[in-house]
Formats: structure tokens, sequence, C-alpha cells
């Protein structure tokens, strides 16, 4: 038997683990674990496992479709450039914005950064980072200088002490629950705070169930516990930071004592006061936070105040501590770090400063110019505009996003796509945006590509192409130079190569500058930053100093505020959304793998059995959920998993979209919505 093993990244969670790929006459038909890798030591979960199964769906899109009287057609390539160049020259440069995808690689996100500031000119670009760790990126970067996870994967194992708040790691990010469980073995503690006992809570020594939107009251009081008993690092606090005293002199009132903060948020004040103990007297510590921390309209606090505790802890930048922000998609760090956001450029290099503006206008060199040195939209701020002032953006490009399943409030999102004169969406699969569009282009999935992907940890990593796209699917990056060479500028976009973009990419970014395929190849890859050739990378960040402008970490005074909507007589109960361990985002990919779609084949609202038995409703029974956004009918699973009062339901489901009753109330500075909390009730759909 004639079998080829193709080893490359999963395409999954920010974890960035590694297998083969098995091919058999050309074809991916299974994977095999790869063993070299230091961040899953040849381990994967349920995703990364069945990982190959969608390659070959024949649900993938083959050909390019140009939407005619409401119908696709089948269309060359050509006619579909064609079309797309002459519409986007019809347009204004401003009313034209792209959304670009942390699902692809950081070639194909740096081609459209470069084709969106470039060839159409716009400073509209962003992805859906926004809805996911926005607030990461505004909120580290305020206080460290630098918006990313601090220390590395396997570092975790080396933590004495692991306080894990707002993810379900165990789920959602398996391979770095795995490196907590090694932790454990050593003698660490696990503290784990979450509104749902999950598979993460069940391995916890203390576990604090608490109602959604408590995270800031939470931290203020292990701040207030460790500083009332002595247990901060006043060295630390002394030499590496400032804003000590306001900080402490918030964080030490009477409201963030627990038995108040037990009012916010439910966890006992005995426990608030155990759980404090253990971190502050740990000789490290490490904290681990996901979209409970960030998805919120107070996000950035909720990320700013993770790092004061571990600033006033003394647990940055030595092994077994750090903040760990634990990235969703595969590439959403990449992606960020590729420009694909409105304000920077690779490597976060403002779009507004000068200097910046005009390094990237010479290296390009569009007779032109390029997009103006202005912010532009956030893609929250993009269906706002799109909703209530419809023809001021007029046409956009969409690489590898999902917007109308993923985004918050998804019936006025639709109604906001909707509106648009001209959407062209490049895609692996007919999702429901796709479907909306009026040009749709096949595009090449991870198996089908050489490139590379940014993982949580900051870790470059690569794919490796193991089969031939299906049709004539094409790679994202080179469908996105050939349009630009259809409005003119072939010139700038002349790659050959995935290994060409990356190069360019490592020319004009600071911490990849380092970095080239050569060096990526080994086992354990590189972490950024990576300034020269001869740099080893960089595990742990903030060893010595901080990156803001003094080097010093910045503290201040953050009070705990309640979510934008909050239960009342007619909505009385708190809802929250996240995901399943079989499932990915909007199910692009899982639900066309066969042995995933069929363990969780749709979704469900969880319902605390108190609320259940009040509601009259049983296991199993068909619901209606309801917020100020809209319906979902819905399979109640009655469960104590979840506290009385707060009801969940997993996002990847078209059929029960739980986006449909989110809020997207936005967080003022980093414009992330509040997926995380809002106001629900629950009826009982009675038998006809
Ligand atoms: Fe893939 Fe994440 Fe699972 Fe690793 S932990 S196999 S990266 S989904």
């Amino acid at each position: 038997m004639d079998l080829k093993f193709v080893q490359t990244t999963c395409p999954y969670c920010g974890t960035g683990c590694t297998f083969n790929l098995v091919v058999k006459d050309g074809k991916v038909v299974g994977s095999t674990a790869y063993q070299r890798s230091p961040v899953n030591m040849g381990k994967t979960c349920p995703k990364g496992t069945y990982a190959y199964e969608f390659v070959n769906s024949p649900k993938r899109l083959t050909t390019p479709l140009i939407k005619k009287d409401g119908e696709f057609v089948e269309a060359t390539w050509d006619e579909a450039y064609k079309l797309i160049a002459e519409k986007f020259k019809g347009y204004k440069a401003e009313e034209m914005a792209c959304l670009s995808s942390a699902r692809t690689s950081n070639e194909d996100n740096y081609a459209l950064m470069k084709f969106a500031r470039g060839a159409l000119k716009t400073k509209h670009i962003d992805h859906c980072a926004r809805l996911c760790h926005s607030s990461t990126v505004a909120g580290l970067a305020a206080v460290f200088g630098s918006g990313a996870m601090t220390n590395s994967i396997p570092d975790i194992e080396e933590s004495k002490c692991i306080f894990i708040i707002g993810s379900n790691t165990f789920e959602q990010h398996p391979l770095i629950g795995r490196r907590v469980m090694m932790a454990k073995k050593k003698g660490a503690k696990l503290i784990y705070a979450d509104p749902r006992y999950t598979p993460t809570a069940k391995q916890a020594d203390i576990y604090m169930q608490f109602k959604s939107g408590g995270d800031v009251a939470i931290l203020n009081c292990f701040m207030h516990e460790i500083i009332k008993n002595g247990w901060e690092d006043k060295e630390f606090i002394a030499n590496r930071t400032k804003g000590y005293e306001e900080l402490k002199a918030l964080v030490m009132k009477d409201d963030y004592s627990p038995e108040n903060v037990e009012k916010i948020t439910g966890i006992p004040a005995a426990t608030l006061r155990e759980a404090a103990e253990l971190y502050g007297k740990a000789e490290s510590g490490a904290l681990l936070y996901s979209m409970g921390i960030t998805q919120h309209t107070v996000g950035v606090d909720n990320v700013k105040s993770t790092a004061h505790l571990q600033m006033v802890t003394g647990n940055l930048g030595r092994p077994g501590t750090g903040v760990n922000a634990l990235r969703g998609q595969n590439n959403v760090q990449g992606a960020c770090d590729m420009g694909a956001l409105p304000v920077v450029f690779t490597g976060y290099q403002k779009v507004i400063d000068p200097v910046a503006h005009k390094k990237f206008e010479d290296a390009w060199g569009f007779p032109d110019g390029i997009a103006p040195a202005e912010n532009g939209y956030e893609v929250t701020t993009m269906v706002n505009v799109m909703s209530d002032n419809p023809g001021e953006l007029k046409a956009m490009y969409i690489m590898g996003e999902n917007p109308l399943l993923s985004d918050p409030n998804i019936d006025h999102a639709k109604h906001a796509f909707e509106s648009l004169e001209f959407l062209v969406v490049q895609d692996i699969f007919l999702t429901e945006t796709a479907q909306i569009a009026d040009v749709v282009l096949p595009a090449t999935c991870y198996a089908e590509k050489d490139g590379t992907q940014t993982s949580t940890e900051r870790r470059v990593q690569k794919w490796r192409k193991a089969q031939d796209p299906p049709g004539v699917a094409k790679l994202d990056w080179k469908i996105l130079a050939e349009v630009a060479g259809a409005m003119g500028y072939a010139d700038q976009f002349a790659w050959e190569t995935s290994e060409d973009v990356f190069n360019e990419i490592a020319a004009v970014t600071p911490s990849y500058h380092g970095m080239n395929y050569e060096r990526l190849d080994k086992p354990e890859a590189l972490h950024w930053p990576c300034p020269e050739v001869d740099h080893p990378g960089t595990p742990i960040l903030h060893t010595q100093k901080f990156a803001t402008a003094d080097g010093l970490g910045v503290l201040s005074a953050i009070e705990w505020k309640a979510p934008a909507e909050v239960p009342d007589e007619e909505y009385p109960y708190i809802f929250t959304t996240g995901r399943t361990i079989w499932h990915w985002h909007t199910g692009t990919m899982t639900r066309n793998s066969p042995t995933l779609d069929h363990e969780v084949p749709t979704g469900w609202i969880e319902i605390n059995p108190d609320d259940a038995k009040e509601l009259g409703i049983a296991y199993g029974e068909k619901v209606r959920a309801i917020t100020r956004r809209g319906e979902v009918e819905v399979t109640a699973k009655v469960t104590r998993d979840i506290m009385k009062g707060v009801m969940f339901m997993p996002f990847h489901f078209a059929e029960c979209p739980a986006n449909r009753l989110t809020n997207d109330a936005l967080d003022p500075v980093s414009k992330i919505p509040e997926y995380k909390a809002c106001a629900i009730k629950i009826e009982k759909i009675q038998e006809a």
C-alpha cells in the first residue's frame, strides 16, 4: 500500500498540536500521532484526531459561483475575477471593507491585509479576533505593552498553583488541559472559577461557581485578601510596576471583601478566602483565561484585572507563571500579528504612525499609494454602520469567516450584511454567510497548503500540503493575488509560493524578522519575538521588563460593573454561551466531520433542576428560549452543572442558533460583544 505521512498543525484550537496526515493515492484518509512536538507530544483531542474527515467532504466548494437571478451559477476563475475587479473599481475606498480569518494561514491573512490596504485602499479590515480576544489585545497591551500570552504551554507544567477563570480548558484547549494535569501530578493545585461545572471543574482542588459577569469582583477580592494578609510580592511591585497605591486603595475597599463579593458572585466567602490564600502563598502561580473573561462589555477591565493579580503576586516573567490568554482559533494570534485589524499593520505597527505608514507604502510600492494613515472600523462597528446607515459601506470581501452564525444578535447582523450591494465570500464550504454572497470563491483547507499559523503561545508552526485541493479551488493568498492582478496590481502580489509570502512578512515584521521556513521546520518551531536569524525565539515574555515605554507594568483601579443587561421580572435568568469539545465555532468543519457530528448532532440549553422544576420543564423537552433579540426552539438539558438562575447554550448549531439570543452590546475600548451574559426567559412549548 502506498501511504504517505505529512506532518501538519491542527486547524482547530489555538493550542497548535502537530499530527501526521495519512495520504493514500494522493488523498488524505486519516491521521496519526507525530511524537516530536513539544506542545502535544503525540496526543490529540477528538477534534484533532478527526480533523482529516472534512477535507474530502462532498460538500466542499470546488468552483467559483456567481449569483444570477438569486441562484448560484458555476463560473470560471476569469469570470469571477473580472466581475469582482469591475465592481470594486466602481466603489470609493471607504465604501469597501474586508474580513480576514483566524482559520487561515499567516500568509493568507497578510495577503488580505495587503489587498485591503493596498489594492482596495480601504482602512476597514478586521476579523473574528474582535469577537473573541480583542479585549486581550487591548487589555494586555495597556498593562504590559504587548497583547499576547506571556508564557508557553510546556511552561504551565512548572506551575505550583494554576488559576483558571472563564475558560473550559479541558474541553476547549484539551492539550493545554493535559499540561494542567501534568502539573497537578507534580503537586500543583488547581483553582477554577466558571459559571458551569465543566470537565475542568471536575479536576479542580477549589471550584468557584459564579454568576456570569462577576470576574472583576472575584479578582479584586483575591487581591484584597492577598494584600490584607501580606502575601503580595512587595519587591516585584516596587521594582516592576507603577500605580500600586491607586489599585490598593480600590481593592481594599469593603466592597471587595469576601462577604460582599459573595453577594455579587454567589461564591461563598469562605471559598473565596481559601482560594485567595492558596494562590497568594503559592511559589508560582499561572493564570489561564479565555472567553469567559474577554466576551463582556467589561472585557478589557476583566483582562487588566487578571494582569493586576499576576503583578501583585509577582507571577510574571518566570516559568510556571504568567497571564496565559488561551486564544480560540488555530491562527487567531497570527491573524492579529499579520495586521488583519483596523488599527495596525503586521507586528502591531500602528497605521496612524506616519513612520510605519511610510514603511509599508515604500515596501509595497503601489503606484497610487495605500489606505490613509487612519484607523478603520472594527467588524462590530461595520455591522452597526451597515444596519444604521445603509449605503455607507457598500461592498465587502470576506475570507473564511461566517458572521451570520458567529456574530451576536444574528438577525440584526444578517439584516446588516444583506444591505451590502456586493459581497464576495472566499471559503471551503457554502456557509450561512456564503449563501447570501454575490460571488463565492472556493479556497483550500489546511491539508492542501503550505503555510504557517501562530498558536496561542506565539509559536509559529507550519502547515504542509498533503493533497491537491478539490476541483479548481485555490490557495487563499493566490486568489487574493489574482483578484489584485485583475485590478492592475499584479506586480505587488507577484509571489510564486507560500514561502515567498512568508519571507515578505518576515521582512516587514520585527517580531518575525528572524524566522524562515527552514527554521520553522524544527519540531519546536519558534516563538515570537524572534528579531534575528540567530535568535532562539522567546517562550517567556517580560522576564526583565515589560514592553511599555518605561518598562513598568501598569496597575490601576478597576471597579466591578454589572453586565449591560441583567435579569429582571420579564427576563429573569442569566444567559451565557460556549462550546463543546466535539464542535468548533460555527461548525463549518466539525459538522462536516461525520464522527464529530455523530457524537453531538445538535444543540441544547442547560437549565438547573431547581429552575426546571419551577418552570415545569423535563429533561429532553423542547423549550422556547427568548431574549430581547430573538427566540430559539431548543432541547432542555436539565443539569446541576449549571447554577440556579443561569442558562447555557453552545453556539455551533444553525438550527438552534444561540447567537440569535446574545447581546450585541460592546466593550467601549475593544468593541467586543457581551456574548457571556444577558437576560433570558424560557417558555415551555405546549403540545398542540
Ligand atoms: Fe487540535 Fe486543539 Fe485538540 Fe490540539 S487541543 S488537537 S490543537 S483542537
